[in-house]
Order: C-alpha cells, then sequence, then structure tokens
C-alpha cells in the first residue's frame, strides 16, 4: 500500500495538472536509500527555479518535490506527520501538556524531553537563533526562504514587553548574516509588546467608538477603517471607561516599540509582518498595525504587513475598507492573509456571551472568503497599491492564486506576492509553489521549548485526524520513500 496514491490524492493531482504541464523535466538517477547523502539534482536558489516557464503546481513528480531531503530526513520527517494525525496519540498529548502533571517533577522533564527529540525537532527552527539562522541556510539551499519567528509568551507588563522588543529586533539583525533574501519576513506578535489586557481595553473602546462615532478617544492616531457594517461587536455591550493616563501612555509605548521595530525593518529592507490573533484584542492590533502601515508602506515595496483572517464574517468587507481608505492616502496595502488560528478560543467566547459566532458557520464560507479576499489583493498588486503574503496550506487556494496572477501577468518574481507555510509542513505544497517559479517561504518559529508549546498546540489542533491537510504530505511522502525503496533494490 506505501507509496500507492489514493484516489483521493489522484484526483486532487488531476485537477491540479494542467495539459501545459506533459513536458516534465528529464528523470536524474539519485542516489537511492542512501540515509546522510542528498539526492543529486542540483537545487536551485529561488531566483533560479523555472525562469520564465508556464506556471504548474506539479505534485505528482516527488523525485523532484524532495529531491532536496536525503532518505534519513524523509524517513524522519513521514514519522512525524503520521504520528500528529493519529488522534488518540494527539489528545493525549494535548492533554499532558495542559494538565497540572507539567507542574510536577519528573513529568515535565519527561514530556519536555519527549517533544523536544520528536515534534519540536520536526516543527520548529531550534531553541536559539543561531539553530534558526542554520535551518533558514538548510531551507534556501532548498530553494525556500524562511521567516524566523521567536516564540514569546503574553507580556505582562512594560518591562517584559521592553524585553520581547528586543529579541525581535535580534531576530531582524539576524538577517544581515544570512545570505541576502534568505530570510523574506521578520514576525512580530503585538501581545508580546503590548499587555493583552490593554489590548483588551483598546479593542473595547475602539468597537464603542465605531458604534457612537461622537465618542472622542485622545489616544487614537491616524489609521485606517477597523470595522465593517457587519462587524461583530459583542464585546461590548456597555460604554467603556476611557484609558487611564497610565494606560494611555503604555500603549503609546507599545506603538513606539512597534514603531521602532518597524524603523529597524525598513532600514534592514526585511518585511515585517504582524501576527493576527483572536478577537478580543485583534482591533487594537489592526489599528497598531494600519498606523504604521500609513508610516512605512509609502512606496511600492511595503515593509508592514497587517493579518487578515478570512474565517471572520466581516474580513471581506475590513479588507475592502482598510484598502479604500490607503489608496485615498497613497498607502500600499500588504497582508499576510491566513483562514484562522483561534477558532476554538472565539467560538467559545461568543457562544458564552450567546452571541452569534463572529466566524464562518461553514468552511465553504471561509474558503469562499479566502480566495475572495486573495482575489481582490491580487488585483491590487496589478494596479501598484497592494502586496500579499498567501500563507496557506490549502492546496485549492494555493492553485487559484497561482493561475490568477498568471493570468494577471504578475511575474512569478515579483516581491509583492509570496506563498507561505509553516515550516515542516505542507512540503509537498511549498516544493511544487517553488518549482513553478514562485517565491516560497515557511514560517519557523524558535526559542525555549516552554514558550513554544501553545504554537505546537494549535499545530496539533490543525493536524490531528487523516482528514487534516497533513494527509497530501504523508501521501507524497510515502510515494516518494517506495520510489526510492524500490529503485534501490532495483
Ligand atoms: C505562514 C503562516 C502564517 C500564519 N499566521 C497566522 C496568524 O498570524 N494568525 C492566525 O490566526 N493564523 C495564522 N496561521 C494559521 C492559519 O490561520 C490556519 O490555521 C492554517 O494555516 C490552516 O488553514 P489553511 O489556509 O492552511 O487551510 P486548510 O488546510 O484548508 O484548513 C482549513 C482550516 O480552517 C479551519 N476553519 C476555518 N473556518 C472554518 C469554519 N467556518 N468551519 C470549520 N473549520 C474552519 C479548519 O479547522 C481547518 O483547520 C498561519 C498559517 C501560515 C501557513
Amino acid at each position: 500500500m506505501a507509496g500507492k496514491p489514493s484516489p483521493r490524492l489522484i484526483k486532487k493531482l488531476h485537477r491540479l495538472t494542467r495539459p501545459l504541464n506533459s513536458s516534465s523535466p528529464p528523470i536524474v538517477d539519485t542516489p537511492e536509500l542512501n540515509f546522510l547523502k542528498k539526492p543529486e539534482p542540483h537545487v536551485a536558489k529561488p531566483s533560479e527555479f523555472n525562469a520564465g516557464k508556464d506556471l504548474i503546481l506539479e505534485l505528482d513528480d516527488t523525485q523532484k518535490l524532495f529531491s532536496s531531503f536525503s532518505t534519513g530526513k524523509l524517513i524522519r520527517s513521514a514519522i512525524n506527520v503520521h504520528v500528529a494525525a493519529i488522534e488518540p496519540v494527539v489528545d493525549f498529548g494535548t492533554w499532558v501538556m495542559q494538565s497540572k502533571l507539567m507542574d510536577t517533577f519528573p513529568v515535565r522533564e519527561i514530556v519536555l524531553g519527549t517533544i523536544r527529540r520528536t515534534f519540536f525537532e520536526h516543527f520548529c527552527g531550534g531553541e536559539t537563533a543561531e539553530e534558526a539562522k542554520r535551518n533558514i541556510e538548510k531551507l534556501y539551499d532548498a530553494g525556500l526562504r524562511g521567516m524566523m519567528v521567536y516564540g514569546l509568551e503574553d507580556a505582562d507588563d512594560n518591562e517584559s514587553c521592553d524585553k520581547n522588543l528586543e529579541m525581535f529586533l535580534q531576530t531582524a539583525e539576524a538577517s544581515k548574516s544570512l545570505p541576502r533574501s534568505s530570510m523574506s519576513f521578520v514576525i512580530v506578535k503585538i501581545t508580546a509588546i503590548c499587555r493583552v489586557g490593554l489590548l483588551e481595553r483598546a479593542s473595547t473602546l475602539l468597537s464603542w467608538e465605531h458604534k457612537n462615532p461622537s465618542l472622542k478617544l485622545p489616544w487614537k492616531q491616524e489609521t485606517l477603517t477597523l470595522f465593517a457594517a457587519n462587524s461583530p461587536l459583542y464585546l461590548t455591550l456597555n460604554r467603556p471607561e476611557p484609558l487611564t493616563p497610565q494606560e494611555e501612555e503604555d500603549f503609546q509605548l507599545a506603538q513606539q516599540r512597534l514603531q521602532k521595530l518597524c524603523q529597524r525593518c525598513a532600514e534592514l529592507d526585511v518585511p515585517l509582518a504582524i501576527d493576527a490573533e483572536y478577537t478580543s484584542v485583534q482591533p487594537a492590533i489592526d489599528y497598531l498595525t494600519y498606523s504604521s502601515s500609513i508610516l512605512y508602506n509609502k512606496d511600492s515595496k511595503p515593509i508592514v504587513y497587517g493579518t487578515m483572517q478570512a474565517y471572520l464574517k466581516d474580513a471581506k468587507e475590513r479588507l475592502f475598507l482598510a484598502c479604500k481608505d490607503a489608496e485615498k492616502m497613497g498607502v500600499s496595502m500588504a497582508y499576510k492573509l491566513v483562514r484562522g488560528a483561534y477558532m476554538t478560543r472565539d467560538l467559545k467566547v461568543a457562544s458564552s456571551l450567546g452571541c452569534e459566532s463572529p466566524i464562518h458557520n461553514n468552511l465553504q464560507d471561509t474558503h469562499r472568503s479566502y480566495n475572495d479576499c486573495a482575489s481582490f489583493m491580487l488585483d491590487k498588486i496589478v494596479d501598484g497599491s497592494g502586496a500579499l503574503l498567501l500563507a496557506t496550506h490549502n492546496l485549492d487556494s494555493a492553485k487559484l492564486v497561482a493561475s490568477k496572477s498568471k493570468d494577471l501577468g504578475i511575474g512569478s518574481k515579483n516581491e509583492n506576492l509570496q506563498f507561505a507555510q509553516l515550516y515542516a509542513m505542507s512540503e509537498g505544497l511549498s516544493f511544487s509553489l517553488r518549482d513553478a517559479g514562485f517565491l516560497v517561504s515557511k514560517y519557523m518559529p524558535f526559542g525555549p521549548i516552554e514558550k513554544i508549546i501553545p504554537y505546537l498546540l494549535r499545530r496539533a489542533e490543525e493536524n490531528r485526524g487523516f482528514l487534516s491537510s497533513s494527509e497530501m504530505d504523508r501521501q507524497l511522502m510515502r510515494k516518494e520513500l517506495a520510489r526510492r525503496f524500490l529503485a534501490a533494490i532495483s
């Protein structure tokens, strides 16, 4: 059975393969089943891949897709993605990591040690910046780029915000010692540079202002439209108290931290992508993002990328409105487009308040919203007023954007259109986009294992079960392992 793609995968592959795809490159003989040595074919740098060829996402040539993986690495990856899909294992691991057992010796040490040697090593870039840099270089050798994401806990006072800012700045500095353009983005989490409680307070005040435009927020600076007519405002049922002078000062400090990071990224010429989080803090995150975009996105290569979560019912309208404002101000809008990763949390809050869910009622609506937002941003790229980082593992969305970008004449080396997948996830998709000539990055968290656990838990939730998007990778890896095995014994 190993190595035989399922009928579902074959159907998927057929949908992806267009007649233009018939001339596949010659197959190069590779040293099979040598566990350390990588197969021979030259692996090009991102700029060398398929320059000028037709754009096709080719997934059936696993030899080409996994040419940068030694057989040892392929086996380890296959084991990890298979284990991560066994629901009872994931359920048990998640339960242990969230239980009080983690406060007891030696359970904590045993669990962390096991995670370190398995999922952490697989899904993360390492515990230090040096380890992460080495992994970015490996990605670059394989024709991909890296986004270094320092895993940080939520900050709870100004001192921890300042320390966290220092870590983000150091991450940006790392780009200087890496091959040029191998680090595609620096990533920042606003909850690490501004207290969560303060972000919640600012978010409720911004929502209340949207409901009652006569309200004046003295601390509010120039920004873009944050809400749409269909934005859920259930978190702000009563008029909130204004920010205290201390809160105003702290919020200003948070804004200055973000601008310091933007300024450094602008000097280093590396864009900064601001992660999206849960709905109770997102309005304040958008506010901070847009105020910085106004300052730093004045030319056609934007520095600040906000994140739009397409699973939110109001995502599309908010995207249109913010872009319309930006256009009037001569600001270029740049988005990392995601489906959204805080579904459980956001649904729980809405249902505890007896309110309608802010998230689309079904996955089809989320897919439609995602693809509509992507299409809209592609048009912005064409007219020179936008940039899109398509952050997804979804094959249909990636294919849609790849072919629409071709129809619109957006060159695959246009920096304003990039693709990204999480580190060690959807490898087949990343490699096929790379082979089609696009700029592709891997979002790579690094840092002390304790700080990365919330990230690993979110991935576990997404990866569980045999219907998750990792199914395709599991099948492709099995197919390539079987191919190498057969080639070695024949
Ligand atoms: C590079 C990168 C950066 C990211 N940054 C962020 C970030 O800043 N903030 C953030 O929130 N997430 C972020 N994510 C995670 C992302 O939001 C998704 O959780 C993840 O990528 C899975 O979505 P997908 O597009 O890959 O789609 P698919 O593989 O098609 O998965 C669909 C997912 O959508 C979920 N879903 C969404 N809406 C619904 C619905 N209405 N009903 C049922 N299920 C639904 C499903 O659980 C499923 O996991 C990032 C992802 C990547 C690849």
